[in-house]
């Protein structure tokens, strides 16, 4: 019998033209993503007869994921919870040139639909309604720990702090943005903007002290990330941010604070093990880790990075990196398989693959190849009997990952399965019918709608003014005059 340190991770090999799983798990994903076309077809009939668009995030499953992307209908999305909300306002919009949906169906997790309704609001779009796919709580354990008493009492910490500003991480409800904002001036972020909004804030509002929360991880790994920035120069501060240099990174570190008693659940699972086991079997390979994931990875992950071999971010940057570096083997003469160690959610991997073979069309390179490695800590991991797998990710029986969570996917995004989102489509009515009559029984599937008020304003108007700080962001580059105001006048 091997030990377990002597197990690599499954894999997926991506060719021009074709997949090659290593593992049963990989060997899932593959099958996924190449689905049966009448499935397709169904689904394609169903959306355009009842003008949905559908916003999904990149971590639905493979299975969903992988219907998703064969859809040739003008009002499907899929990314990272940045753009979920404007993408389901622009296919709300439409174009001269395609006419606007009638309704959105968000494939996510609560928070993402609850942003969608609230941007919909504000864009004036109050009547179109947005559903999410199951009947019961799609929860997160990051949104959950920021309704805590803990956090409030953090966030009451922050309220008595002068020139406190309070830097949310999107994963977090409608209720938990307008709570905060009530009492701290307060701006949404995600992984991918997270870097710049901070740093961005401590440049532009004097003597401001930065609450980060609810992420445990993302706070430390932003802690570690701006310690090492004073490591390595004035010029490679300011590639990061025009604004600062290593005497700046420095003054702000002691007013960069971070929440300590939150996590995600699945990017809990990148351990010590894991990275150990990375460092061991995967010397060669590129590795990439998401801001959420624990400091044992990311460190491994942010050495890579100085080293050109890794990544540290957002999704959109693991995404990013990876098809960038595939692109720069192909334009290489000689063959090459480039592995990347996933360090984030597996759902990741349709995009990844998408990505990646489209680009090898391009160059028509056969022989160029990308191996995405699939890393599971083995507390994760059942054995099995096969001579030539002995463990594959998941809960015991090797049925691969659950969705009471046994490896690196989110049993919350799987309660978006495909056969619920068919479900509620068919019982959608048919496009013609005006929003005002969908039946009254689907009002279960509606984001949570929230009746109270808070400090006189409803959830949904306070809690979309930190969403609408972090849009006002990503347009200007600049913490918005408005946020910057508060934050220098609101008394402590
Ligand atoms: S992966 Fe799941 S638990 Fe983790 S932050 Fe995202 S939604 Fe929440």
């Amino acid at each position: 019998m091997s030990r377990m340190s002597d197990v690599t991770f499954p894999s997926l090999v991506v060719h021009k033209d074709r997949l090659e799983a290593q593992g049963s798990f990989a060997e899932a994903q593959a099958e996924y993503l190449d689905p049966d076309p009448r499935t397709v077809e169904e689904l394609e009939a169903l959306v355009r007869a009842k003008n949905a668009g559908i916003v999904a995030h990149y971590y639905m499953a493979p299975e969903l994921q992988g219907v998703l992307a064969r859809l040739r209908w003008p009002h499907v999305h899929i990314s990272d919870s940045l753009l979920m909300a404007d993408k389901a306002v622009a296919m709300v919009d439409g174009s001269p040139a395609v006419p606007g949906a009638e309704r959105i169906v968000v494939l996510g997790v609560d928070f993402m639909s609850e942003n969608a309704r609230a941007m919909l609001d504000k864009g004036g779009h109050a009547q179109t309604p947005v559903y999410r796919v199951a009947a019961d709580p799609i929860g997160c354990s990051l949104a959950e720990a920021a309704e805590s008493p803990r956090y409030l009492a953090y966030l009451d910490r922050a309220s008595r702090t002068p020139r406190a500003l309070h830097v949310v991480y999107i994963n977090t409800s409608l209720r938990t943005k307008a709570e905060a904002h009530a009492r701290v001036p307060t701006i949404t972020v995600t992984s991918s903007n997270v870097v710049q909004t901070v740093l961005s804030a401590f440049a532009e509002i004097p003597d401001v002290e930065v609450f980060f929360g609810p992420d445990t991880y993302m706070g430390r790994n932003l802690a570690k990330l701006f310690r090492t920035l004073t490591t390595l120069g004035d010029e490679a501060v300011r590639a990061v941010h025009p604004s600062h240099d290593v005497a700046s990174i420095e003054r702000l570190l002691p007013r960069f604070h971070f929440f300590d008693e939150g996590h995600c659940i699945v990017h809990h699972m990148f351990g010590a093990e894991v990275a150990d086991r990375v460092r061991t079997h995967y010397g060669h390979a590129f590795v990439t880790a998401h801001l959420e994931v624990p400091g044992e990875m990311f460190e491994l992950a942010l050495a890579a990075r100085g080293e050109g071999r890794g990544v540290v971010g957002s999704t959109s940057d693991i995404l990013t990196f990876i098809t960038k570096k595939i692109g720069e083997a192909a334009a290489r003469p000689e063959p090459a398989t480039l592995s990347f160690v996933l360090g984030t959610e597996t759902g990741m991997v349709t995009s990844i693959v998408g990505a990646v073979q489209a680009s090898l069309r391009k160059t028509g390179r056969d022989d160029v190849a990308c191996e995405i490695v699939f890393p599971v800590a083995s507390e994760a991991i059942a054995r099995t009997n096969e001579p030539n797998l002995l463990v594959v990710p998941g809960v015991a029986g090797g049925e691969g990952c659950s969705v009471e969570g046994g490896c690196a996917t989110c049993p919350y995004m799987k309660m978006n399965s495909l056969d619920a989102l068919f479900e509620l489509l068919r019982a959608l009515p048919d496009a013609s019918t005006t929003p005002r009559e969908e039946p009254e029984h689907l009002a279960i599937f509606h984001p949570k709608a929230y009746t109270e008020r808070v400090a006189g304003r409803t959830i949904a108007d306070l809690g979309g003014e930190p969403i609408l700080h972090m849009r006002g962001f990503s347009k200007t580059g600049h913490i918005p005059p408005t946020l910057r105001d508060d934050v220098m006048t609101r008394v402590a």
